[in-house]
């Protein structure tokens, strides 16, 4: 089975991906964290991406496809895609359902998170997450253990994005609404979108995806 996470930056998607890997075997296909990686080892995609990033801009559709594409056809034995950040414009969705298409893909749900501005900045601003497993915390709902260690691995190296900040999320979620949010009715259209309260507790939207994908 194959899914795709939308929502805006802040919104669950890399906390609902990762539940998913965890119990369904399923691949989290992250070009938010694909990109990082790149900027992280310093090669040279990495280094013409990282100013774009920091600034909240979307990279170009050509890069992401790119890093999707080889995602797609080096990646085998598994319970399916989620793709998370990923499409960001319909050029993208466009070469997504072509990718899919090609190599006997089929795509199976769009799921929305759907959450409200005013949650997202708060949320994205207490945002922390283990360096070494990526588990997500957060200042207010879920502090960093009080003994420093990562609660799922026990590594005490935990990271701040350099984007959790107010002026680029205002700048992401600016670019969302212009660029990413046409996708919603691209996928109702479609007939693949299904929309689930972004807002609840973390065990009630799982719950609610768990449902969309064993209907
Ligand atoms: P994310 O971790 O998904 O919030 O992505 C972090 C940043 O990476 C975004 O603000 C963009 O600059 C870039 N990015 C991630 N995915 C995409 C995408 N599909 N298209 C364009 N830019 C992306």
């Amino acid at each position: 089975m194959n899914i795709i996470l939308l929502g805006p930056p802040g919104a669950g998607k890399g906390t609902q991906a990762r539940h998913l890997v965890e119990t369904r075997n399923m691949v989290q296909l992250s070009t938010g964290d694909m990109l990082r990686e790149a900027k992280d080892s310093g090669t040279e995609m990495g280094n013409m991406v990282a100013d774009v990033m920091a600034r909240g801009d979307l990279v170009t559709d050509e890069i992401v496809i790119g890093l999707i594409r080889e995602k797609l056809e080096d990646t085998t034995d598994h319970g399916g895609f989620i793709f998370d950040g990923f499409p960001r414009t319909l050029a993208q969705a466009t070469a997504l359902g072509e990718l899919l298409e090609a190599t006997g893909k089929p795509l199976d749900h769009v799921i929305q998170l759907g959450v409200d501005d005013e949650a997202l900045v708060t949320r994205i601003s207490g945002r922390s997450t283990c360096g070494n497993c990526g588990e997500v915390y957060h200042d207010v709902t879920k502090p960093q253990p009080a003994d420093g260690k990562c609660e799922k691995c026990g590594a005490s190296d935990f990271k701040r994005r350099a984007d959790d900040n107010e002026e680029s999320l205002r700048n992401r979620l600016m670019e969302y609404y212009k660029k990413t949010s046409p996708l919603l009715g691209y996928y109702y259209a479609h007939n693949m979108l299904t929309r689930v309260d972004g807002l609840a507790d973390i065990k009630e939207v799982q719950n609610s995806i768990a449902k969309v994908l064993d209907a």
